[in-house]
């Protein structure tokens, strides 16, 4: 099919050159219709627009250079380098290559000239590049550069730049010929003039190939005008769903859950310990807010180890001594094993039933919970996204809670919500959070909904210790291993890699825990990724649960909610390269039980300042409300991808955090929309939220 035929509202297949293979690939970063390429925009930008003198280069930043090639030859130091001198009349630099083989080695020679690209580095000599993209030019006949700056955009496996770069070279294309109208402009001009922003199909042209005098820097900062444009509009349509559901919400009826307490009483009873005060309160505000005959729409914001779960098993009690049903989905497999397994001993000793449903479950079991969860009204239903999918029907859903809901899009926790329709009754809805944002902004970004705060950590926790170390010591780390393990301790090893590649993580995990597992004969060592069979991962981690294994070699996968209290001491590699978000998330796995716990954060140097300031922080404090803080006062240019990795709600271009100062302005356009433009509600929900249907509808 031609590119023009569809348009676009049409799937992306409709483009040239997308067959199946790369459309499920492209769905995988969200994006199916034409226009989702138009809002899948660029992480950062490289300026190829033109070539920059060598003179006039500066460390860390990345440039074209242009030159003739003075010396080529192989230096042996600690490592073997090709080193070539490249120098064009202003000054010169080194290419340095660690990788290289003989006929490539042979066109460097001398008096050749090279075009090239890359990363500008303080070399012990002079300013270098390592491995810069290169090739051979003709001095007599320039070779043409990029007429915009090159956007890079966030991608997966498979996935190559150049070829999103095509395909949105299509997208843009018809979106100049301006055929369907789905990309009108719907935010008033009398909203967007005041504040100098452009109109729609103008932002997005611009931010797919910004013109060459574009500042990188206001990109990197998200304060180009284009970019306020779409972020003002992604904040408001996220802002407006949440009102609409609020108000569809206040019309609606939940059934009022005003139970005896005795399941509740005798879940208390049963627990080794008594609730901490936050604790109370929040159980207590959740208790009459699901007494009410409309549905509850709560946020449980606690930080990491605060304890929600229990708040979640006493919300869930109050359901079923009303005859109802409760649903608690986790974002990952991982995370709703865990709640399942709480649930069983919490639940069992009750003899109430728990029922699992996970999408990897399948065939004649999968039916059977199916049946039991349509029939059973008095039960726990634990699970993932599974749980919203379209064949699942509950006998009477009462609750709906989400846990560390960041990782799900409000659409996913709309679906859920309408799972549970059963003539005109709707569930109560609880949200949980470990995402530790200051009340004020969690107001405002989550259009005020209702918020409780666990405030106070269980007691005796002991605040973990952290200390920042170079990788090149690594042995001596490997000791500290030991010595815990001696001493009863059980160990995380977390591996992070921050390129796409999920492989490429899983293998560095893999060679890491042969290593380690060589190095520490006695220690009982096991291996937890996201591309384990899922019998062995659970296997692995049960067995750390149990304590049958002592040293938990480990991807990011451990990062969310995983709670194994014996746990005391975590070791995180390329800490650096990891946001203060993401690091406390990670650490938050240590210090849940009365052992005093220890963190080491193992950097690769050099360390950048800003690294270093990160690292610092993590080091000097174990709040997260602080940590938070000083993320939001760190966050400089290029941290784009970190934020948005630990981002509060799946936005594609805003982040909460970032643009907190924008949420006044937001808010106000919020009413104007609802007051004079209603019907642009809709459309402007669904072009930011496609997935969020429903919530208007019964
Ligand atoms: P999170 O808020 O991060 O989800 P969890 O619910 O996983 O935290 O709780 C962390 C750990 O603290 C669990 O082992 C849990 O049993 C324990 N815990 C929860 N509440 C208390 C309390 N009041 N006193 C002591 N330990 C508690
Ligand atoms: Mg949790």
């Amino acid at each position: 099919m031609h590119a023009a035929a569809g348009g676009l509202a049409a799937p992306v297949a409709s483009l040239v050159g997308v067959g199946p293979r790369l459309a499920e690939r492209l769905q995988r970063l969200g994006v199916r219709r034409v226009a989702d390429l138009l809002f899948h925009l660029p992480l950062r930008y490289q300026d190829r627009t033109r070539v920059v003198p060598i003179g006039a280069l500066r460390a860390e930043a990345e440039a074209v250079v242009q030159g003739t090639v003075e010396i080529a030859q192989v230096q042996f130091g600690r490592r073997r380098s090709l080193m070539v001198r490249l120098a064009d009349g202003t000054g010169a630099l080194y290419l340095r290559f660690f990788h290289f083989n003989k006929t490539q080695q042979e066109g460097l020679a001398r008096g050749v000239v090279l075009r090239c690209y890359g990363e500008v580095r303080r070399g012990p000599y002079t300013l270098e590049m390592v491995h810069p993209e290169y090739r051979i030019v003709d001095a007599g006949a320039p070779a043409p550069v990029e007429e915009t700056l090159t956007p890079i955009y966030p991608t997966t496996e498979g996935l190559h730049q150049l070829a999103l770069r095509k395909l949105t070279t299509q997208a843009l294309a018809l979106l100049d010929a301006g055929s369907d109208g789905s990309l009108d402009d719907l935010l008033p001009r009398g909203l967007c003039d005041p504040l100098g922003l452009p109109t729609l199909a103008g932002s997005l042209r611009f931010l797919h190939r910004p013109p060459p005098d574009t500042k990188i820097g206001d990109l990197e900062t998200g304060r180009h005008p284009a970019q306020k444009r779409l972020i003002v509009e992604e904040l408001l349509a996220h802002r407006l769903s949440l009102r609409v559901l609020r108000q569809a919400l206040g019309r609606r009826r939940a059934p009022p859950l005003r139970g005896d307490g005795r399941l509740r009483a005798a879940f208390l009873r049963q627990l080794p310990f008594t609730l901490t005060k936050a604790q109370q309160r929040a159980s207590e505000e959740i208790a009459r807010d699901l007494a009410a005959d409309h549905p509850m729409l709560r946020l449980l914001q606690g930080d990491v180890g605060a304890g929600k779960t229990v708040v979640a098993a006493l919300a869930a009690l109050a359901a079923l001594e009303c005859g109802c049903q409760a649903a608690i989905m986790a974002p990952t497999e991982l995370l709703a094993e865990q709640h399942q397994r709480n649930f069983e001993r919490w639940l069992g000793a009750l003899q109430l039933p728990v029922l699992w449903l996970s999408g990897k479950l399948k065939g004649k079991a999968r039916s059977e919970v199916l049946a039991r969860i349509a029939a059973e009204t008095r039960a726990v239903v634990v699970g993932t996204h599974a749980l919203f999918q379209g064949d699942v029907r509950f006998a009477r859903l009462g609750l709906a809670i989400i846990d560390e809901q960041h990782r799900f899009g409000v659409d996913q926790r709309l679906a859920l919500a309408g799972k549970g329709r059963r003539d005109a009754e709707h569930p109560h809805q609880l949200i949980m959070t470990a995402t530790p944002i200051p009340r004020t902004l969690a107001m405002t970004a989550y259009a005020d909904l209702d918020t409780s705060v666990l405030d106070e950590l269980p007691p005796n926790r002991q605040p973990v210790a952290t200390v920042v170390i170079a990788d090149t010591k690594r042995d001596q780390v490997v000791a500290r291993i030991a010595e815990a393990i001696r001493g009863g301790r059980q160990v995380y090893w977390v591996c992070t890699l921050i390129e796409e590649s999920e492989t490429l993580q899983c293998q560095t995990a893999t060679d890491t825990a042969a290593l380690l597992a060589g190095a520490l004969s006695e220690v009982r060592v096991a291996l937890v990724h996201g591309r384990m069979k899922d019998r062995e991962r659970d296997a692995a981690m049960a067995d750390f649960a149990n304590a049958r294994i002592d040293l938990l070699v480990a991807t990011t996968v451990v990062e969310v909610g995983v709670d194994v209290p014996n746990a005391s001491l975590m070791i995180i590699e390329n800490a650096e390269r990891l946001g203060l978000a993401q690091l406390h998330q990670l650490r938050g796995r240590v210090g849940r039980g009365s052992v005093k716990s220890d963190c080491v954060l193992l950097y690769h140097a050099p360390l950048s300042a800003l690294a270093r300031e990160r690292l610092a922080v993590m080091r000097e404090t174990t709040d997260g409300f602080l940590i938070a803080q000083r993320d939001l006062e760190l966050r400089g240019p290029g941290e784009l991808l970190g934020s948005r990795q630990a981002g509060l709600a799946q936005m594609r271009i805003a982040d909460l955090v970032r643009d907190s100062e924008m949420l006044p302005f937001v808010a106000k356009a919020a009413e104007q929309l609802l007051a004079q433009y209603p019907e642009r509600i809709d459309p402007i929900i669904r072009r930011w939220l496609p997935d969020a249907l429903h919530y208007g509808s019964g």
